[in-house]
């Protein structure tokens, strides 16, 4: 094929995936990027040690993206975990299995993987000039806004790789939801995903726990029963077990306007052994004792007990152990967007072809955490947004050769 000239807007991991393998083919790639530097999201990912993919069952793995798993599962069997490790190998960064089965660089950042990665497409050709904001369309050619004024950009293909609506400061501010729109692709409203939520906390509450960790306890929503951590805010509670909950909660919400998250404070005991061992405390002793010392209880766990049950003063020990078991916390609504992990909403599956083609726009590609799919925290974000920028890229190498 000839070699054709390539527009990638936006330089997350997804437009720099696609960018490797359509200038391994030859083509001419151009990453247009609105940000000083490409790839801020992915840093970020990094301070928390870039959990790159997991090593669960791949029959298990790709169940993750919920109702979107059968349109994501070619780009995610054309790109696997397994593959998703040997590309970091490839690029010089081991990985490693956490405990949770999660897979970090060895390094535990991103910054290796990402200076050897631009390093890869500059050998390539890849231009990747920044400071340039994709403003839509003037025909058939881009328009972006550059510290040199306005400019225009023809292109034999283009794809657009642009981030969700979360961290809005990282690049990925949903600022091309119009323009899409208006070339009459349907998009769902972006809404956080693997977030945090509200919680009615009272003031000596707050300033008592906030920021404290609850570790090693269960949380059932209709999502199911899952062990974990979890942080108190001062708004709420945030952190890997409240993400895990966080897409079933967030829908209860909207739409029912209410939702609880039941937490078990002591998951390894029974409640008829907690309300024996409490039982075996003086009556006259105060609550915080009796939880203390009869149930090993105290800080932040004792502190929610007291918070999220009504009358727990007066309660039997069979009360407690019951309320110990099953904490409610109820929900008052999720933090805000811009403070989620990440976003569900953006262009619809209904939107585009098997080839990540806009249906309403050909030769415009999408990818990335810009298409409606959502997914927990453990490494599927990235492999997804790696696997649909590998298949987009696929898509314009069969649409170019049609
Ligand atoms: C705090 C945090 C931690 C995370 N940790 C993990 C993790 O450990 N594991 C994991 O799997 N996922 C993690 N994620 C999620 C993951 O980083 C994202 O899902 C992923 O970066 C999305 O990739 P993307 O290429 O689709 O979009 P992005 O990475 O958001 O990149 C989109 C790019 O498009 C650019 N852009 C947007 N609009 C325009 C425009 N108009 N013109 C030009 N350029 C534009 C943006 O500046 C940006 O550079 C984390 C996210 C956050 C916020």
């Amino acid at each position: 094929m000839d070699n054709k000239t390539i527009a990638i807007v936006g330089g997350g991991p997804a437009g720099l995936m696609a960018a490797e393998l359509l200038s391994g083919a030859d083509h001419s790639v151009t990453i247009y990027e609105a940000m000083p530097t490409v790839g801020r999201k992915f840093m970020l990912a990094g301070k928390s040690g870039l959990n790159i993919t997991h090593s669960e069952d791949f029959s298990r793995f790709f169940t993750r993206f919920a109702e979107s798993t059968d349109r994501l599962r070619p780009a995610l069997e054309a790109f696997t975990p397994e593959d998703v490790r040997g590309w970091a190998a490839g690029l010089g960064t081991e990985t490693f299995i956490g405990t949770s089965g999660r897979v970090f660089p060895t390094a535990m950042k991103a910054s290796p993987l990402l200076r050897a990665w631009l390093k890869r497409l500059d050998g390539q050709g890849v231009k990747i000039l920044t400071r340039q904001r994709w403003a839509g369309f003037d025909g058939a050619n881009l328009v972006f806004e550059t510290p040199e004024g306005r400019k225009t950009v023809s292109a034999d293909a283009v794809l657009l790789a642009l981030g969700g609506a979360s961290w809005p400061k990282l690049g990925s501010d949903a600022g091309w939801v119009d323009v899409l729109k208006s070339k009459g692709v349907v998009l769902n409203p972006f809404r956080p995903a693997n977030c945090g939520f509200d919680v009615g906390w009272s003031e000596v509450f707050i300033e008592r726990f906030a920021g404290a960790p609850v570790k090693s306890v269960t949380a059932t929503s209709s999502a199911g029963t899952k062990q974990g951590e979890f942080v108190i805010s001062k708004h709420g509670i945030e952190g890997s077990l409240v993400y895990a909950h966080a897409a079933a909660l967030r829908d209860q919400l909207q739409d029912r306007g209410k939702a609880v998250l039941t937490l078990d404070l002591m998951p390894g005991r029974s409640p008829e052994r907690i309300a024996r061992d409490l039982s075996r405390q003086p009556a006259k002793a105060s609550l915080s004792n009796r939880l203390r010392k009869g149930a090993g209880l105290d800080g932040a766990k004792a502190g929610l007990l007291r918070e999220c049950v009504p009358d727990i003063q007066s309660a039997t020990p069979e009360q407690l152990a019951a309320s110990i078991k099953a904490s409610p916390v109820q929900l008052i609504r999720p933090r805000p967007i811009a403070e989620a992990i990440s976003s569900a909403g953006g262009v619809t599956w209904d939107g585009i072809d098997e080839g990540y083609m806009l249906k309403t726009l050909p030769g415009v590609f999408v990818a990335g955490e810009m298409i409606d799919w959502e997914a927990p925290t453990g490494g599927y974000l990235l492999t997804a947004c790696l696997a649909t920028g590998r298949a987009a890229a696929l898509g314009i190498e069969a649409w170019l050769t049609r």
